[in-house]
């Protein structure tokens, strides 16, 4: 096993990501850098959630691929198994118990409502799942198996988080007192935009940057993206706040913001040169996690026990918590 410090009586903290391969920087700067700023303090636990992927998967090839491209990413990023438990959601079966247990508790009203409910039955008409309807569901069980009770996400989680608030509180009510409410905890970029500057940066819509891209490969993705719509030639004054790339530049070019912002607010700078800057502020910043990655890549097996490692963990974790739950319900 590895050398793993637990943190007795610390307050746990809670994270589960879809396994999308590799990940891009809305999901490092809305989520994975308060997933590592909290393993100090906290008692960490960060899931792949390779069953919720299910949901929207038509076809598993990719789906191991996936899981370790991603955990390599977190690990590279500083996500730590010595400070944290990473493991794989399908890997600890008692969290569908939950998920089935939590089902029987959750009026279906609560579910319709979701907002990403709705988006993912107009995105995938022809694959409207019981799964997808569920998904706050299994994810409230996804925390509450491991008492959570702090959960790095971006923003686009807060509506999931206020179901598994109410659901918790609801199989409490019944039940009696198990489960401690869930709080979101956000970054200070808690929704990026993708490159269309429309729509939320996602693996879904096509529209990232991997933090594991090389300086050429960001710099091509950064220069297809979308700048303020209402600058149109070089010689208009742009609007930084209206700018995709501005907020960008908040993050990866922070010593230079005040400065970019008066240059394109009297079109001292266009667009192009704009964008050039991010990609090299953007290639520089995450060269040494690129560095950490190669190296992690080179060691045979490493990603596969920490994944196996964190599993052994987390199940000891869940088996007391469904005893606990069972005795509640009376199934024990
Ligand atoms: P994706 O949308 O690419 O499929 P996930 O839904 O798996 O990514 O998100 C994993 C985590 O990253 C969640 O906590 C989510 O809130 C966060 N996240 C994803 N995209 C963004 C974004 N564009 N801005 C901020 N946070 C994000």
């Amino acid at each position: 096993m590895l050398n793993f410090t637990s943190k007795l009586m610390a307050k746990r903290v809670f994270s589960g990501f879809r396994p999308t391969g590799k990940q891009h920087i809305g999901n490092y700067l809305g989520a994975i850098q308060n997933c590592i700023s909290l393993q100090n303090d906290y008692d960490c636990i960060y899931c792949v959630v390779d069953i919720h992927a299910l949901t929207t998967l038509e076809n598993t090839e990719r789906l191991q691929e996936d899981i370790y491209e991603m955990a390599i990413d977190w690990l590279a990023a500083g996500i730590d198994p010595q400070k944290s438990i990473i493991f794989v959601q399908s890997h600890v079966p008692q969290v569908m118990e939950l998920h089935t247990i939590f089902s029987m508790v959750t009026p279906l009203s609560w579910l319709l409502r979701v907002p990403t409910f709705k988006e993912k039955v107009k995105m995938q008409p022809h694959n409207v799942n019981y799964g997808l309807v569920g998904y706050p569901v299994l994810m409230t069980a996804d925390i509450a198996l491991y008492k959570g009770e702090i959960v790095p996400v971006g923003e686009d989680q807060l509506p999931h988080l206020e179901l598994a608030r109410e659901i918790v509180r609801r199989f409490n009510s019944l039940f009696g007192n198990a489960f401690p409410e869930p709080q979101a905890k956000l970054t200070s970029f808690p929704l990026i935009l993708g490159l269309d500057g429309v729509q939320k940066m996602s693996k879904s819509f096509n529209n990232y940057i991997e933090i594991a891209a090389s300086p050429q490969g960001i710099s091509e993705r950064v220069m297809t993206a979308f700048t303020d719509p209402e600058r149109k030639y070089r010689s208009d004054p742009g609007h930084p706040d209206m700018c995709n790339i501005f907020c960008l530049h908040k993050f990866f070019t922070p010593t230079r913001v005040e400065e970019i912002a008066s240059e394109c607010r009297t079109a001292g700078i266009g667009c192009v040169d704009c964008k050039k800057m991010l990609a090299q502020s953007i290639s520089s910043t995450l060269e040494p996690f690129r560095e950490r990655r190669a190296i992690i890549a080179s060691k045979p097996n490493y990603v596969a026990e920490v994944l196996a490692d964190g599993a052994t963990r987390a199940e000891a974790i869940a088996k007391d918590t469904m005893k606990e739950v069972k005795e509640k319900m009376g199934l024990l």
